[in-house]
């Protein structure tokens, strides 16, 4: 551990926090809840809190329709929305704002679905119109599904699900609409049956702020007629038995991940205690804040938000270009004051200069505006110490935007 201050006195002892893009930080209640010995799986109390999950995480996710857990992170519910409801040699349109995108796109060729991917590049939303006429076009209906990543979290860009399908709808379109909404879920507004989106996926170690470990995957009826024609799915990816298990085991097709349902249990009881209409509030208020104090630290141009437009960022998570700096930054957050910070993702190869050139702060789930001027106030004494050119009073607009509401 090396001292960079006059006093020596080390301020990275004390609590150690994360401000990273998931996992988020589990709140004390959720980890109490999961402090627990191992429950009967046979009956009893596991049974009825397990089936108490199910309503809950549909009124998350704003769907009357099917929801469906997963022992599995994120890169599960990828895999298991794509191999319920595609076989092989199935096109699949993959609008892109960032790099993951690119990550779904993999999954899709690996389960042998052949993958046409639109860039919009790594700092602007998905053009719906530029993907309805993209469908316009495909007058065989070849293309069966369009994934779309509703927050990308390597970039910060957000995108409009309800657009893309009024577009999908307008060009006559029969694909389903299948959303990746892993970072947005709980953070960022979503309404599943509203905007008429077919597929939702999302994980637990996000805005659920659950330790990793479970997925999800929400499905309407028309999602589910197109399982019929699904031929590489196995028994234990299939959603119809975990959907309306006849025996407890079939949830999980195995035993049943017992101490992240008690965690997940006192999750959702949080969220549905705030309200979820309130928590997409307190996310929007903490980005505006974090966003406060980018604004004003960029005004010497030695950084800057990766999305310009607000009305295309994440409320979730912000990514911020910060050339030749942006590992030196993390390193010193991490080193000197305890806080871990978000790596850069996907815009700019490994193993290059460049690539160092990027943070990310993570501002979902368990976060508020103590915990939020924190990681400000931790980032701006970084900037400091390391002498990145930055723009005085980030903190106070911060302090301004947040008092504000
Ligand atoms: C985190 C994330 C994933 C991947 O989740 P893992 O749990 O890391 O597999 C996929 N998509 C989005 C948008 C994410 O934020």
């Amino acid at each position: 551990m090396r001292d960079d201050r006059m006093s020596g006195a080390n301020l990275a002892h004390g609590p150690h926090a994360l401000s990273i893009p998931g996992p988020s930080m589990a709140p004390e209640r959720v980890l109490r809840a999961m402090h627990r010995p191992s429950p009967n799986i046979y009956q009893g109390a596991l049974i009825d809190m397990t089936h108490s999950l199910i309503p809950d995480l549909k009124r998350v996710a704003r769907t009357e329709h099917n929801a469906t857990i997963y022992i599995g992170n994120g890169h599960a519910a990828w895999e298991a929305c794509l191999a319920n409801t595609h076989a092989r040699g199935d096109l699949v349109l993959i609008p892109r704002t960032g790099s993951f995108a690119d990550g779904w796109a993999t999954m899709a060729e690996g389960l042998g679905l052949r993958v046409e991917m639109m860039d919009f590049g790594n700092r602007t939303p998905v053009d719906a119109a530029a993907v309805g006429a993209r469908l316009r076009e495909d007058k065989g209906h070849e293309i069966r599904s369009v994934l779309m990543v509703h927050v990308d979290t390597a970039s910060s860009v957000r995108s409009d699900l309800a657009a893309l399908r009024r577009e999908i709808d307008a060009a006559g379109h029969p694909a389903l609409l299948q959303a990746d909404c892993i970072a947005s879920m709980a953070c960022d507004r979503f309404e599943m049956d509203a905007w008429g989106v077919d597929v939702a996926i999302t994980g637990c170690q996000k805005g659920l702020m659950t330790p990793p470990g479970l997925c999800f995957v929400f499905y309407n009826d028309r999602a589910d007629r197109a399982r019929e024609r699904a031929d590489c799915v196995t028994g234990w990816w299939d959603w119809r038995p975990r959907t309306n298990p006849e025996v407890y085991f079939r949830y999980f097709n195995g035993t049943a991940p017992t101490h992240h349902l008690y965690g997940l249990r006192e999750a959702l009881d949080m969220i549905h205690e705030e309200g979820i209409e309130a928590v997409w509030a307190r996310h929007a208020a903490l980005a505006r804040g974090v966003w406060a104090a980018l604004s004003a630290w960029e005004a010497e141009g030695g950084l800057e938000m990766n999305v310009r437009d607000a009305a295309h960022r994440s409320h979730a998570v912000t990514s911020v270009r910060l050339p030749g700096e942006g590992t030196n930054l993390r390193d010193w957050c991490e080193r000197e004051f305890g806080l871990t910070l978000g790596i850069g993702l996907g815009m700019a190869p490994p193993g290059t200069p460049e690539w160092h050139g990027f943070f990310r702060i993570g501002h979902m789930g368990h976060v508020s505006g103590h915990t939020v001027m924190g990681t400000l106030g931790t980032i701006e004494a970084g900037l400091s110490a390391l002498g990145v050119p930055h723009g005085e009073g980030g903190l106070t607009a911060a302090a301004r935007a947040l008092a504000a509401g």
